[in-house]
């Protein structure tokens, strides 16, 4: 029997706003424990929750990036469980009525393109964090992440294998990241996946029984869990037994996933409308107000960029992997007087290339780049002008990133200007070809090899600057005058 696997996928991204989803303490990360609380979110009795309006925007800007329906009416309920970081005993969540449903997204495979559903977006406020220290059998709790908002993002089962989810979490965090809502670290728990994946008989349409993967922290681990659960569940359904619905932790270390809790205990909830907030209406002219304000998404921008300035897939996708490598890139070819795919091209491959690798070296952005876009622009055009060899450039760009000097000032310091005077040169190597006259006869003779002994001797003589193209053809030239 063939298996195909079903996966989708529930994504937590929390929202880069400065205030809490219901009160006015801080969301930052980081701060010493229990300093960023209030009566609000610490859950004491008789407080009022008020919802914080950018919380609505960030969620909007997402909806709309992911063309989702845009409910007009929404509202809060409770779900209710116990968990020593939830002081309310109960999380403020969306439940019946979510912001947002029915959107898809376009995921890039090497097969080309695949649309996955999503099924709804709602917003929610994230539970504090329990604390562990192996010397004190205790558990402390921080509360600072309690109430920080977050925004769910629920796909519709339409992915079909581990690779696919993965690609699909890329997708989406990079579009997080692009809005500017979310600043996408996994490892901060910024960005978090739960994954549910079931078998299905290849060729059929019901579903099999889930199981809910939980506790990856990379793109790496998801794929990871996804690929070893998929095994999992052929090797139980093909030895004739039953996938049983639970929740699957990933151990990272071990590479498997271990059975947490029975789905069916762990899911009474209980929701209900939170009496405390009033339903949210967003209307016609709010989602416009932030459909003005959309930038331009990754996908798009890798598809103008091809367009454009006609670079290939392969480097549109590496020029618009952040906002800042893409706009550095922008600005760079505009520095040009006329853009021409052929500067386009040397400017990907100059920044794809060395100034990336120094900024990684450096765990620099592009925001931070010490050469300016402009410096990048002006590099190629002497390079094109034959100012200097593509091979001086190598230098010159890793004295442009120390010194943050323009490449012209370089040149001119180092005197590294390549040697293009015709009239000079032909002085050089009429030196050479007198002080030589044994190789020079040899040459003559037929002997070819020689050709490579008089340029070895032209750059020695011009300290590496000449012109490789031009030492050729004056040689050739000269050693042929009068043969
Ligand atoms: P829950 O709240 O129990 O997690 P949801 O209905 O919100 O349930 O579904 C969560 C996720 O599970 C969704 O992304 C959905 O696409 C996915 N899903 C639902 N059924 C299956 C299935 N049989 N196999 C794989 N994924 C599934
Ligand atoms: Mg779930
Ligand atoms: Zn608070």
């Amino acid at each position: 029997m063939e298996f195909e696997p079903v996966i989708g996928l529930e994504i937590h991204a929390q929202l880069l706003t400065d205030a809490k989803i219901f009160c006015g303490c801080s969301s930052k990360f980081g701060a010493a424990p229990n300093t960023h609380t209030c009566p609000v979110c610490l859950g004491m009795p008789g407080v009022l929750p008020v919802l914080n309006r950018k919380v609505v925007e960030f969620m909007m800007k997402m909806a709309l990036a992911t063309h989702c329906v845009i409910n007009r009416e929404c509202n809060f309920a409770r779900k209710n469980y116990f968990y020593p970081d939830l002081p309310k005993g109960y999380q403020i969540s969306q439940y019946a009525h979510p912001p947002a449903e029915h959107g898809w997204v376009e995921v890039e495979l090497d097969g080309g393109k695949k649309r996955i559903g999503i099924t709804r977006i709602h917003m929610e406020e994230d539970a504090g964090k329990l604390m562990h220290d192996e010397h004190n059998p205790a558990s402390y709790v921080d509360l600072n992440r309690t109430g920080v908002p977050l925004i769910e993002i629920v796909s519709e089962p339409d992915i079909r294998s581990a690779e696919e989810a993965a690609a699909y979490l890329r997708c989406l965090h990079e579009i997080l990241v692009y809005l500017e809502i979310c600043d996408g670290n996994m490892e901060e728990g910024s960005f978090r996946c739960d994954a549910n994946v079931s078998l299905r008989q290849r060729g059929t349409e019901p579903f099999g029984i889930r199981a809910e993967l939980k506790n990856m922290n990379s793109f790496r681990n998801v794929q990871r869990a996804l690929e070893y659960e998929i095994k999992r569940q052929q090797y139980v359904l093909e030895g004739g037994g039953q996938v049983v619905q639970e929740t699957r932790l990933w151990d990272d270390t071990a590479g498997v996933t271990h059975s947490m809790r029975s789905k069916e205990e762990a899911h009474d909830y209980r929701y209900f409308p939170d009496p405390d907030l009033v339903p949210v209406v967003i209307d016609n002219a709010w989602i416009e107000e932030i459909r003005k304000e959309q930038p331009e998404l990754p996908l798009e921008k890798r598809e103008r960029f091809m367009r454009e300035y006609q670079i290939p897939a392969y480097d549109a996708g590496v020029l618009t992997a952040t906002p800042a490598t893409a706009s550095f890139y922008e600005a760079t070819v505009a520095s040009f007087p006329t853009i021409n795919p052929k500067a386009a091209k040397a400017a990907s491959n100059w920044i794809t290339g060395d100034l990336m690798k120094m900024l990684n070296e450096d765990k620099k952005d592009f925001t931070a780049s010490p050469i300016p876009p402009r410096a990048i622009a002006e590099l190629i055009q002497i390079i094109d002008d034959g100012t200097i060899s593509g091979k001086m450039a190598k230098d010159v760009v890793e004295e442009m990133y120390k010194s943050g000097k323009p490449p012209g000032e370089i040149v001119k310091e180092k005197g590294l200007v390549q040697i293009t005077d015709e009239g000079a040169l032909t002085k050089t190597v009429a030196g050479i070809l007198e002080k030589n006259p044994e190789q020079v006869a040899q040459y003559r003779a037929g002997k070819e090899k020689v050709f490579g002994f008089f340029i070895g001797q032209v750059m020695k003589a011009t300290g590496g600057k000449a012109n490789p193209q031009l030492i050729n053809d004056l040689l050739k030239k000269m050693l042929a005058g009068d043969r």
